[in-house]
């Protein structure tokens, strides 16, 4: 089911972070005296009555050195761009103020739906201040407190309504969605275009709406997939598209939409911390993952460098150890046709379903060759039956008589069994222990 998203906007201060960790439920963020407080999250789910949705809070991306107007203008227009409806909050305490009227004419000239709320109406008293806030042209005013959790009910109620007639628009997709992930400049343009630009891929009209512009359907071997290029919308030189919150929460929402990730590497530069935070998220999401190290015709090399580079992967990225490696140059093309074949397999891995009879046997055997744990009391882990109960990824659910007896290098035996009986070749698994009834 398509999830939607919504993007909180506003000035500082007006408490779109306060309201934020109301709608996810948490209160997660700190919430401080001052305009631009440190934020911990601006990208979490929220959901009300049977939806569930993305949120954004645009406040917590900032640039420096940006003037403050036009801080708020990058905000708006990346709510414009990433959002499906956009909630404007004002402070109600304020009234109507230059730049609430600067906010709001940018959004007005969007075709995005906008849901205004009028914060810091605590009391019923307080509630004939929203009436000022109709001069911004957009619509109903809603008040809401976010200190004190009162209205937002209604204006979220207002938001839910504008997905209705999204799910209409958006269907079902039966495509393989791939993504390229990976600091600015590691080539994922180029390896777009170089993929693209393959013999045997076959690219269609790009499907859907003007939100997934960025994407490109192409058929591989009969097979069809979606390009899910996070490098494009840089290529249009705003400037806010360098920040690195925003293309954390452009790779964060890639890889959401992703069956599989292409985390790309520069050969050139060898690998940043910056790298490692970008493949962890992949990592988190439990996708199926490929490194893939792009340049690699700009490398001086002898035959000992590319099993170096490998080396040097797996010490940095231990927790990918599923994921393989390739070295490709999107300029020479070299390698480039390796890509399609590990693309499937990582896919058709992290789809993979096992059947309980033969995890059973493979759960045996590996109890029997390997014991497994007690603790200090001499108490032993029992492993019951296993199953598998979801895919992509794998996840297996096991019965025990104690999930405190299961240990992190048990777990890690299991899994590793799991991967020899099983090829899992470019995709987590996850192992969840229960306890059996
Ligand atoms: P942001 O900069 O727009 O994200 O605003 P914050 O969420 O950080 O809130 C700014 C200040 O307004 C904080 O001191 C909040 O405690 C306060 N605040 C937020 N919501 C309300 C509200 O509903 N009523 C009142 N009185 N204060 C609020
Ligand atoms: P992105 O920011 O990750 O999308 O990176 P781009 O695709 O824009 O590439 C950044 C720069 O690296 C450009 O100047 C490309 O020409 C260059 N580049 C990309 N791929 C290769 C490659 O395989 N070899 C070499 N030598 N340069 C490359």
């Amino acid at each position: 089911m398509y999830k939607p998203t919504v993007a909180v906007v506003g000035r500082p201060n007006v408490g779109k972070s306060t309201l934020f960790n109301r709608i996810i439920g948490e209160r997660k963020a700190i919430v401080e005296d001052s305009p631009g407080v440190t934020r911990d999250r601006l990208y979490a789910e929220g959901d009300w009555l049977n939806y569930t949705f993305n949120l954004i809070d645009t406040g917590g991306i900032e640039i420096k050195d940006e003037p403050f107007q036009q801080q708020i203008k990058m905000q708006a227009e990346i709510a414009i761009l990433e959002a499906d409806v956009i909630l404007m909050i004002v402070n109600g305490r304020d009234g109507v103020t230059s730049d609430d009227l600067f906010v709001a004419r940018i959004l007005q000239k969007s075709k995005k739906p906008v849901v205004l709320a009028v914060n810091k109406i605590d009391n019923y008293e307080m509630r004939s201040e929203i009436y000022e806030f109709y001069q911004l042209g957009l619509g109903e005013p809603w008040p809401v407190s976010g200190s004190h959790g009162l209205g937002l009910g209604d204006a979220l109620d207002e938001v839910v309504q504008h997905f209705k007639s999204l799910e209409t628009e958006v269907e079902e997709d039966p495509s393989v969605k791939v993504s390229l992930i990976g600091r600015p400049n590691v080539g994922k343009s180029s390896l777009v275009n170089a993929i693209l630009g393959e013999e045997r891929v076959i690219v269609s009209d790009i499907a859907g709406t003007t939100r997934d512009a960025v994407d490109t359907a192409y058929t591989y071997e009969d097979q069809p997939f979606t390009l899910i290029d996070t490098a494009g919308m840089r290529k249009r030189g705003k400037v806010y598209e360098a920040t690195e919150k925003y293309s954390v929460l452009r790779a964060t929402r890639a890889i959401e939409r992703s069956d599989v990730v292409l985390v790309v590497l520069n050969g050139e530069e060898g690998i940043r911390e910056q790298d490692k935070r970008i493949a962890g998220l992949a990592h988190e999401a439990g996708r199926a993952i490929i490194i893939v190290v792009n340049k690699w015709d700009a490398v001086e090399k002898d035959e000992k460098t590319m099993r170096e580079f490998e080396l040097e992967i797996r010490s940095n990225f231990q927790y990918l150890d599923y994921a393989p490696i390739t070295f490709v140059s999107a300029m020479t093309k070299v390698r480039l046709k390796t890509l399609f074949p590990l693309i499937q397999e990582a896919y058709a891995s992290s789809h993979m379903r096992v059947k309980s009879s033969t995890l059973n046997e493979v759960l045996v055997d590996s109890v029997s060759m390997n014991p497994t744990p007690t603790d200090s009391t001499g108490r032993r882990l029992s492993i019951y039956y296993g199953t598998q109960v979801s895919v992509g990824p794998p996840t297996f659910v096991l019965f025990v008589n104690d999930v405190e007896l299961m240990h992190f290098s048990y777990r890690r035996y299991i899994e590793n069994q799991l991967r020899k009986a099983f090829d899992f070749t470019g995709t987590p698994i996850h192992i969840i222990t229960r306890k059996r009834n």
